[in-house]
């Protein structure tokens, strides 16, 4: 099946309404991206996919994320590839408008604000960045919503219940504070989609395939592996109900003279907050959420794992 690329809210609306209606649609995903698609955003695709009627990703390289011009100008841009790679996996909708249509008075008064979630880990390296993150998938989530604009005021009922299509919106557990961010700003918010989060995919080595891996050579790729390793060491132990011992995982990534680490703990899933003695010197138990942040070379890459025990 051919995608069709629609550029603007309006064309979107037109094209997804009729498209469910014509399939007598149940449900409808939304797949937001960046662009730059790799198999990770793939499996995203394939998962909406798999449990909706009609799917729409979008590619929208978002400004307000950015705090540096300079990356933002250097985010890969391959339209014609990522529109190749969602029809493969059978998304019926590329929205990929412009700056303009997102932000047409220019940088918006109003935002969200991802509050204290935002300001930890990834968010104390880039100040802003969730605010600028959440206010882009508020907008998202709402061009997606399916049907013809909104829905009359208290109509929508989460799941598809009351005869209104069911709303799914599918997230990588590869950017997990994003996620735990974006599950917040839901219920928070009260927005009237399901979140559904798809496994971090990774490369036959083990590190978490990104838009910026590009950018390593092929000494930083190897350094680069040392992330995944640490995490692994985590996963290990937790599964047999062992100290997690963070500390040698940690001297395990510093061994690593190509790679400078900024964070490496683990945290309370829900509040992102460290775990502090389980994950040392006792057994671990109960849930937690490993997270690991470094630069390679002028790369900076993120991972986590999610532990369970
Ligand atoms: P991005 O285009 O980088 O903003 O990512 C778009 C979506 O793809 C986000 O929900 C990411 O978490 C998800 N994603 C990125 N990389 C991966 C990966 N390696 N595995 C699974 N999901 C991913």
């Amino acid at each position: 099946m051919v995608a069709q690329v629609v550029r603007t809210a309006a064309e979107l609306r037109a094209a997804s309404a009729l498209l469910l209606a014509e399939r007598g649609g149940r449900a409808q995903g939304l797949v937001p991206t960046m662009g730059a698609l790799h198999e990770g955003h793939a499996r995203l695709a394939k998962t909406a996919v798999e449990q909706n009627d009609v799917v729409v990703a979008s590619i929208f390289v978002n400004p307000l994320q950015f705090g540096d011009a300079v990356d933002l100008d250097r985010y890969p841009r391959t339209l014609e590839a990522d529109v190749a790679l969602l029809e493969e996996q059978g998304v019926d909708l590329v929205f990929a408008p412009s700056v303009d249509e997102v932000y047409p008075g220019g940088e918006p008064l109003v935002r969200v604000t991802a509050g204290s979630l935002g300001e930890k880990w990834e968010g104390a390296s880039r100040p802003g960045h969730f605010d600028g993150a959440l206010t882009v998938v508020a907008k998202l989530l709402h061009y997606g919503i399916p049907g013809a604009g909104l829905p009359p005021a208290g109509a929508f009922v989460s799941g598809g219940g009351a005869g209104l299509p069911a709303y799914r919106a599918y997230f990588g557990q590869k950017d997990a504070q994003q996620l735990a961010l974006v599950r917040r700003m839901v219920a928070d918010l009260n927005f009237p989609v399901d979140i559904v989060a798809v496994p971090t995919v990774r490369s036959a080595e083990g590190l978490a395939l990104s838009s910026r891996n590009r950018f390593l050579s092929d000494e930083e790729l190897e350094a680069a592996l040392v992330l995944s390793r640490a995490l692994r060491l985590l996963e290990a132990r937790a599964n047999a109900h062992e100290p997690l011992d963070l500390d040698s995982a940690q001297a395990l990534v510093a061994s690593q003279p190509l790679v400078a680490l900024d964070y490496f703990d683990v945290v309370d899933p829900g509040t992102l907050e460290p775990l502090a003695e389980n994950c040392r010197k006792v057994p671990f138990r109960g849930e937690g959420l490993a997270l690991i942040a470094a630069k390679v070379g002028p790369v900076r890459l993120i991972d986590n794992a999610p532990l369970s025990s």
